[in-house]
């Protein structure tokens, strides 16, 4: 990760460049987000007592297993006929190789960008951020939720789409914006057992994300045209 809001909200500023084709614009802002879905590998990992070691930025954050997804889903697209399925698939791939190149430049961490066959790319080698920067931008991921919902939010109201997502939609962005003023006290003042509860509702979140970002597609989609 950077935040996977910031992600979101990367994805959502490249539509002016992306041709309106039906799910291509759906395709890239998920792509976005999905890479750090491996966050769950690693808590199931935890939880279970595994070895958490290779799990994260690996098999999500690969150029490998992108082409493989782009050619997985053109190939359904075209098997069932149905153009939007090979469009996803396309945007799909975009919106990860958007993140990864986000992640090496403004995360102080490596990607695996070749898994299985390695390729650790780290830009950031030497650097050794403060620990309070480190757990400030841990607790801002409840603040780029916030702030996505936020922008889908102001989307939605000027195109006039999704309506009816929008009550719940609002509750979300306060509940984000919440967790992240609450978070942020508590990583500065536990000692321990934060990450448990933190990790819990960080992959709620995500999973939020994601149901706003297929439940508002129609706005996610319009954006291309605007
Ligand atoms: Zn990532």
């Amino acid at each position: 990760m950077p935040q996977a809001g910031i992600h979101a909200l990367s994805g959502t500023m490249v539509s002016r460049f992306v041709p309106k084709k039906e799910w291509f614009m759906l395709g890239i802002v998920f792509g976005t987000i999905f890479p750090d879905t491996d966050n769950l590998a690693v808590a199931v990992a935890t939880v279970t007592g595994g070895a958490t070691e290779g799990l994260h930025r690996t098999f999500t954050h690969s150029i490998i297993v992108i082409v493989g997804l782009i050619l997985l889903f053109n190939i359904i697209g075209k098997a069932v006929k149905k153009q939007k399925i090979s469009n996803f698939g396309t945007g799909l791939g975009i919106g990860m190789i958007m993140h990864i190149l986000f992640d090496l430049i403004i995360w102080f961490n490596g990607v695996e960008v070749l898994w299985p066959f390695g390729g650790w790319v780290n830009f950031w080698e030497s650097a050794s951020p403060s620990k309070w920067w480190m757990d400030l931008m841990m607790t801002a991921e409840f603040l780029f939720f916030g702030l996505f919902f936020f922008w889908l939010y102001q989307t939605a109201k000027k195109h006039n789409t999704n309506s009816d997502s929008l009550p719940n939609l609002k509750i979300h962005i306060y509940v984000q914006m919440t967790l992240f003023v609450i978070f942020t006290v508590l990583v500065y003042v536990m000692k321990s057992g934060f990450m448990t509860p933190y990790g819990a509702l960080y992959l709620v979140s995500l999973g939020i994300a994601y149901y706003f970002v297929f439940k508002m597609k129609e706005t996610v989609e319009r954006i291309t045209s605007s």
